[in-house]
């Protein structure tokens, strides 16, 4: 007979592993499924500076694995699965992976986020050979060579200030003057002297060389006037789009297909939740998307008693 868990967590993302602590402490029969590596976006963050109750220096795979262990102690069953389908509209749900087939009377969706891309002639074909969306994973590639960031977010200044350490020089560039970054990295970045700016900026083209990155052809926006960075890696940092394609047309999204919840974390289908950066939120943090996913799971655990 296939075993029926009280919950399966689909994601081990921040909000994955919190939803896996409380469902565990909570004495719910608990999976939790994740595809690459724990923690999720945190784990190709260097470091965390602003999660409670954590020393400073953190770095991002650090705290995923203290999550991951904690969520562990308390009897959460963990595997790497990749997930091809789903079926969630009856009362046992179904989670199809590529290697079997799990069963469990309520999901938590928390499959989060990847990062966008931006669109430049070259930016598909040169990944992984100049164009990079991970700084922790790629940095070291960089050393004493310059580099340049897109983006004028909070992961784009932090992560350009964290590049510092490896290349010569860190270009940002940003297409318009104002930062959606908080003013402190803003600041931080601006006095950090291995860091250039170009603003009102876009790229429209790497250029390479045997299939390396050599440089990035810019446009002004204002002025319409070219020119060329000679660069040998680009880092991408141009927000993130949820991982949600599997849900597609099962649960009710906003059309950036983000999974609309209510305040306890629940879909529009019964027994299904969702946490963290997949849902329809103002803030994605790894402290908010923790808490969606204590929430989803208490929520759960309410859920399962009404049943009963
Ligand atoms: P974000 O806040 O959405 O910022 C994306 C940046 O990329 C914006 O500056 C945007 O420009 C620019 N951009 C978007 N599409 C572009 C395109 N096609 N071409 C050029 N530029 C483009 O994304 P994020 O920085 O990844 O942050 C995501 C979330 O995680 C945010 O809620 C952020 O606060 C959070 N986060 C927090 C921390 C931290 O607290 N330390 C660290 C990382 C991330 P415009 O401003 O002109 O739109």
């Amino acid at each position: 007979m296939t075993h029926i868990y009280d919950t399966i967590i689909l994601g081990g993302g921040p909000a994955g592993l919190s939803a896996a602590l409380y469902a565990g402490r909570g004495k719910l029969d608990t999976l939790l499924i994740e595809k690459a590596t724990y923690g999720g976006q945190v784990a190709t963050t260097f470091e965390v500076d602003n999660y409670p109750g954590t020393d400073i220096g953190i770095t991002g795979p650090e705290l995923s694995e203290k999550m991951r262990k904690q969520a562990a102690a308390f009897g959460t069953n963990f595997i790497k699965e990749d997930i091809i389908d789903v079926q969630l509209d009856e009362k046992i749900k179904v989670i199809k992976t590529a290697k079997g087939e799990y069963q469990a009377k309520t999901v938590i969706i928390a499959t989060g986020a990847e990062p966008k891309m931006v669109g430049f002639k070259g930016e598909k074909e040169l990944r992984g050979r100049g164009v990079s969306y991970c700084a922790t994973c790629d940095a070291d590639f960089y050393t004493d060579f310059p580099i340049a960031v897109i983006g004028g977010g909070d992961s784009a200044l932090q992560e350009a200030l964290y590049l510092t350490k490896f290349a010569s020089k860190v270009t940002i560039i940003h297409r318009r003057q104002g930062f959606r970054a908080a003013q402190y990295l803003v600041d931080k970045a601006k006095a950090n002297e291995k860091i250039e700016f170009i603003l009102d900026s876009v790229v429209e083209e790497a250029t390479e060389e045997k299939g390396l990155l050599t440089g990035l052809r810019l446009k002004n926006v204002l002025t319409g006037e070219q020119s060329h960075l000679q660069v040998e890696g680009v880092f991408v940092f141009v927000g993130y789009k949820p991982i949600s394609d599997l849900f597609q047309g099962k649960i009710k999204m906003n059309e950036f297909g983000e999974i609309i919840t209510d305040v306890y974390m629940r879909t529009d289908v019964p027994g299904v939740f969702a946490a963290g950066d997949i849902r329809e939120t103002t803030i994605r943090q790894v402290v908010t998307a923790a808490a969606d996913g204590a929430v989803a799971a208490i929520s759960c655990e309410k859920y399962l008693g009404e049943a009963e």
